[in-house]
């Protein structure tokens, strides 16, 4: 469970990205966070895993609270929270494979990862990662010759191949056109449901949101202005929380 307890950040040039922020997010919630840009998703996410500190309140973990961690308890944690990022974080030069196979170093002994001497059961380990998001075929081709989706795919593979309990991702699909932008969508929600993974993603385009999620959190300037099932999102509430401006859809970029 992921508790956020009067959650704060106050960036150091004073901008307050978070207010008292409260909220409990159960194992197993495929959760989006919609806003206006500016509005504070990102920062929420990153709090979880203490890519940003909060800077009043608590942000808890399976009962621990996270700004407590330090070295090694810190990087064990970080284990436990895949993060995903709009621009996929690979090492497009290298082979899928091989970017896979990366999540694992924090566990192997220095001279096997600069030589890349990874066992047999590391290797089908990051295959089965690989079968989990479809695209097995691709293990042996450089990243740098996969479609945007396809890199997705990879980065969701290898934050499987960590064995994650959450997921946060962070405009997972900003970078995609909108009919993949669904199919990795639809990634994000079987894992979710077949491995029982909490995932915590920030979106754009409310109608992926809508069509996904299974609890929407509404952020307005830092500040939590809906919290609730999807299937309860009015239009007032969208008004709500994009302040009346106009509301970011897949439809705008056909
Ligand atoms: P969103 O993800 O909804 O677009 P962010 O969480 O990125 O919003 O940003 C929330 C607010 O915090 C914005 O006003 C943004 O300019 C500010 N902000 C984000 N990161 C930093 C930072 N590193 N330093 C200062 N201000 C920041």
């Amino acid at each position: 469970m992921i508790e956020f307890i009067n959650a704060s950040k106050t960036y150091p040039n004073g901008v307050k990205g978070l207010k008292n922020v409260t909220l409990n997010i159960e194992q197993g919630e495929f959760v989006a966070i919609i806003g206006l840009s500016g509005a504070g998703k990102s920062t929420l996410i990153r709090t979880v895993n203490r890519m940003h500190d909060v800077t009043g309140g608590q942000v808890i973990v399976d009962g621990i609270d996270v700004n407590t961690l330090k070295g090694k308890e810190l990087r064990r944690f970080r284990r436990k929270v895949g993060m995903i990022f709009q621009s996929f974080n690979l090492v497009t030069r290298s082979t899928v494979i091989n970017n896979v196979l990366a999540s694992m170093v924090p566990d192997m002994p220095w001279y096997r990862t600069l030589l890349g001497l990874y066992t047999k059961e590391q290797k089908i380990q990051a295959l089965e990662a690989l079968d989990k998001v479809g695209i097995l075929d691709k293990a042996y081709t450089r990243c740098d010759q996969l479609s945007g989706g396809q890199q997705q795919r990879v980065a969701l593979a290898r934050t499987l191949n960590q064995n994650p309990s959450i997921i946060l991702a962070d405009e997972p699909v900003a970078a995609l056109d909108p009919i993949t932008a669904k199919a990795v969508m639809s990634d994000f929600r079987r894992i979710n449901k077949e491995m029982n993974i909490s995932i915590l993603l920030n979106i754009h385009h409310v109608d992926l949101a809508l069509d996904y999620a299974d609890r929407v959190i509404g952020i307005r300037a830092g500040e939590v202005v809906y919290d609730g099932p999807t299937k309860d999102v009015t239009q007032e509430v969208l008004d709500l929380v994009y302040n009346g401006k106009p509301i970011p859809t897949t439809a705008d970029e056909k």
